[in-house]
């Protein structure tokens, strides 16, 4: 795999570098050394990838959906054939563990494989008219030019899960990832022109500036959708700023999530799923389990059983053999976790196992931490921590425990261990979740529709309902005469 990315814009089909022939590095979180420099485009390099993807619509959208489909199906291949390669990359420059590397390749090239099987069931209607002088269909179209914003904790992933929906649909895209991991997409998107993707379908834009780019994708009416995975403070501003040419928006945005586990659960499955949501990433998902809520009875035990397996977890560079935490993405999010941490423990919290957040060789590193006696005053329950820390907060009913789980703007992910089935449906049914994980810690997938209630976001990504996102609904009214 290449590792030069100085001609890193993808325009029109032409790999280039920026106008102005500026660059910018990337950097290996694990050691802050820099890995790559890559192009610094801004608004001139996006109003020509605008330009070509607004001239590469109509051929893509007239392209026969089982056509786009072996494109999709083809790229899917190709990033499972270069796993451990893009796996490598995505280590370097993000610091996932190389085994989290991997399932993600995996897990991207799911979201290419099952919107390219999707892209041959896009279905219109035909409904029966009042009268027998007209019929009525219902068609469903590519919405057209598509903005991608995508962020650095799912280099891959958030890429095609926005990507691959969009050129199923007949879309074409310009493409802008997060400037801390770009080079995870870029080289993805050389595996789709490999695939042969025709010129201007998919354009890549870098650039250190992302108001520059993104506000030259929001001015432009040709732009006619924006989907975006990062913060919900940006997520709100692209929304707003949508609003003047009311482009379509889809939104994935932050998360707070609950984790409830009530005295009737499996203990050691539950704390299984818990460790896998809390410390994936090292902690660094919108998924992420936030705040873990335990009834009473059982919570010394749950809190004594988690902190014993996550005491075992090792902590390093994530190419390391046998490290499970790698180090945090960088020194605003070490800052935000070491905030969290201290403020729990001022306000009484006790820590359980971990606990030390450190810079280490140019990186920056935080133990998996287990909090117990936690309490909701404390920022750690209040905000999204993006760090491998657990807080463990004990609940005394199931009424109170879907309160406290509720009361929170967000409502992206939460999950639920119990083993009453009835109780599992009451929670499941009660939580104000786009994502309800029950006795499961781990519900992404490619087939299932993911995005959030409230302030978490907006439309779906992933399943069936993915495609929706990149379609328009037209009615056409036929008279007979
Ligand atoms: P995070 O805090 O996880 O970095 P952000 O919301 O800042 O989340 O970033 C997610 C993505 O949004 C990145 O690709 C980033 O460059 C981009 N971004 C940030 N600000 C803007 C903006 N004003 N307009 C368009 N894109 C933006």
């Amino acid at each position: 795999m290449d590792r030069d990315f100085g001609r890193g814009l993808y325009i029109d089909g032409q790999w280039q570098q920026s106008r102005s022939g500026r660059s910018f590095p990337v950097t290996n979180p694990a050691d802050g050394s820099v890995i790559a420099e890559i192009p610094d485009a801004g608004a001139e390099e996006t109003r020509a990838a605008i330009d070509a993807a607004h001239r590469a619509f109509p051929a893509w959208a007239a392209r026969p959906a089982l056509e786009r489909a072996r494109i999709l199906m083809d790229w899917s291949r190709a990033m499972e054939a270069h796993q451990d390669e893009l796996a490598r990359l995505m280590t370097d420059e993000n610091g996932k563990p190389l085994a989290e590397s991997r399932g993600e390749v995996t897990y991207a090239a799911g979201f290419a494989q099952w919107f390219g099987e999707e892209a041959r069931r896009v279905y219109g209607e035909i409904v029966p008219a009042a009268t027998s002088l007209k019929r009525i269909w219902v068609l469903r179209q590519p919405v057209g030019v598509v903005g991608a914003i995508t962020p650095w904790n799912f280099p891959a992933a958030m890429v095609t899960r926005k990507v691959a929906p969009a050129l199923a649909a007949g879309c074409t895209v310009i493409l802008k990832p997060a400037e801390q991991t770009p080079l995870t997409a870029i080289a993805i998107v050389r595996l789709l022109e490999e695939a042969g993707i025709p010129p201007g379908v998919v354009n890549v834009v870098v650039g250190q500036d992302p108001v520059a780019i993104g506000d030259a994708l929001l001015d432009d009416p040709r732009v006619r959708k924006i989907t975006f995975t990062g913060s919900t403070e940006v997520g709100k501003h692209l929304m707003r700023r949508s609003a003047d040419t009311m482009k379509r928006v889809s939104l994935e945005l932050g998360g707070q999530a609950p984790f409830l586990v009530f005295a009737d659960a499996d203990l050691d499955l539950a704390v299984q799923g818990a460790i896998a949501s809390k410390f994936r990433n090292t902690g660094q998902t919108c998924v992420s389990a936030n705040r873990i809520y335990v009834e009473e009875p059982v919570v010394d035990e749950f809190a004594h059983r988690m902190a014993q397996r996550v005491k075992e977890m090792r902590v390093g560079r994530g190419t390391e053999p046998g490290v499970v935490v790698g180090p945090l993405i960088d020194r605003q999010g070490y800052e935000k976790v070491k905030l969290h941490l201290e403020d729990a423990v001022r306000q009484g919290a006790s820590v359980a196992t971990g606990g030390r957040v450190y810079e280490s060789g140019g990186g920056f590193y935080a133990e998996p931490t287990v909090l117990v006696g936690v309490e909701e005053r404390m920022v750690v329950m209040r905000e999204e921590t993006f760090g491998p820390v657990a807080p463990i907060s004990s609940f005394k009913t199931e009424a109170e425990a879907l309160e406290r789980a509720n009361a929170t703007p967000y409502g992206l992910a939460a999950y639920a261990y119990t083993r009453d089935l009835a109780r599992g449906v009451r929670v499941a049914e009660g939580l104000e979740y786009g994502i309800v994980g029950l006795n499961d810690g781990m519900p992404s997938t490619p087939q299932a529709p993911f995005g959030g209630f409230k302030e978490s976001g907006q439309g779906r990504e992933g399943g069936r309902q993915g495609m929706d996102a990149f379609l328009e609904i037209k009615f056409v009214s036929v008279g007979l005469g």
